[in-house]
């Protein structure tokens, strides 16, 4: 089973139709039907290392200030409690809690789901981001979870290369500023020439500018853990920018979808409407 890693933007690509999310419909095509979703969205961001274990994860809406329209999308794909086992297997010694009642689906992951598997029948899983390990901790864990693709298991990291909010500009809505693409650029290169090094980019001298919280860039780490510990390729799926200070770039291991780069046209999904971006918690 491929991997990927998804630049998930503005809540807004759920209801918007763009490059990006048509990007993301030519990668739900052109993946073999998996078992199960694996995703690790920059969204479930704990002092914890836990997945989801129940059989119906509820539709989370864990943003602020964009329109009703968005706050009604639900994506009632089902859970697979048994995963977690699996997952747990996988992964000894580090331990991973089995949570059944606090976390479900959230935005980082159906804001791509409903264009990649816009049927909801696939299974749902998700992997919290531990806030409180370190960038090597996370590239482990990620490479440690590459026996499951082989039980058609599809993991997905869901966040974005670079993601500062507080940085945005709504006259940069197609656009990176300079330090974003330098950012960008060099991870790009590590995902594509040495991904088991892309734990070090926290030492790029545009990391804070880039990243001034982790947690969106962390999702890069699983994907470049999976390909790391095989000797698969890992392909850029879409790039680009929005708002000066966000990149869309996606990324896949073992999967060519030469037909994502073409499809769509628009730039990524809008800000809020009446809250400053800062604080919509995208
Ligand atoms: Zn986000």
């Amino acid at each position: 089973m491929p991997a990927a890693f998804i630049g998930h933007g503005s809540p807004m690509n759920a209801i918007e139709s763009n490059r990006y999310t048509e990007a993301w419909r030519a990668f739900g095509r052109a993946v073999p039907k998996p078992r199960a979703v694996l995703v690790v969205s920059a969204h479930w961001y704990i002092n914890a290392t836990a997945v989801t274990a129940m059989p119906r994860p509820r539709t989370i809406h864990d943003f602020y200030g964009f329109p009703q329209q968005l706050f009604d999308v639900d994506y009632p794909a089902p859970g697979l409690p048994e995963l977690a086992a699996e997952i747990s297997d996988a992964v000894q010694p580090t331990w991973v809690g089995a949570d059944v009642d606090a976390w479900g689906i959230d935005h980082g992951t159906w804001s791509v789901l409903v264009h990649a598997f816009p049927a909801a029948d696939v299974p749902v899983v998700q992997l919290s981001i531990n806030a409180d390990k370190s960038f090597d901790y996370h590239l482990e864990l990620g490479a440690k979870l590459a026996p499951l693709r082989e039980s058609g298991v599809l993991v997905l990291g869901s966040g974005n290369v670079v993601h500062n909010l507080g940085g945005m500009s709504r006259q940069l809505a197609d656009e990176g500023y300079d330090w974003a693409q330098r950012f960008d650029e060099d991870a790009k290169t590590t995902m594509l020439e040495d991904p088991t090094n892309a734990a070090s980019l926290d030492g790029h001298p545009d990391f804070r500018n880039a990243a001034p919280t982790p947690d969106h860039f962390l999702p890069l780490l699983y994907l470049a853990g999976l390909a790391g510990a095989g000797d698969g390729k890992t392909d850029v799926l879409i790039d680009g920018y929005a708002f000066g200070s966000l990149s869309m770039t996606a990324y896949t291991l073992d999967l060519s979808c030469p037909e994502a780069g073409t499809a769509g046209s628009g730039g990524a999904g809008e800000l809020p409407i009446d809250a400053p971006p800062d604080g919509s918690n995208m």
